[in-house]
């Protein structure tokens, strides 16, 4: 199932949010846009190449890719995490993330 997790810096004057998607689906160029929905529709299944979730950079600072190696596909560089709930907030250094929403569809 596709989720968008939100996750919240606990340090008050700071409040950086961040958002990471899990299984989302990539749907191919040629998909419907009727179709483009969660969660999937059956007939659109066969639209479906994939599904992708993202992890943080905190080199980059935006969410990329998932991979299985840890490293970021856009700047190739290894940390990132699968989890960021209770890891440190990469703007502030002092608070901690804290996962506060978590929408499933
Ligand atoms: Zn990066
Ligand atoms: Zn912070």
């Amino acid at each position: 199932m596709a989720s968008i997790r939100t996750y919240r810096c606990t340090h008050t004057l700071c409040r950086f949010e961040l958002y990471l998607t899990r299984n989302m689906p990539v749907w191919h160029p040629e998909t419907p846009v009727r179709l483009q929905k969660l969660p999937v529709p059956a007939e659109a299944q066969q639209y479906v190449t994939g599904y992708r979730s993202d992890s943080f950079c905190r080199y980059c600072r935006k969410a990329v890719p998932m991979r299985d190696d840890r490293v970021c596909s856009q700047c190739e560089r290894g940390g990132i995490y699968e989890e960021e709930g209770g890891r440190s907030c990469p703007t502030c250094l002092v608070g901690r993330l804290m996962l506060v929403h978590q929408s499933v569809h």
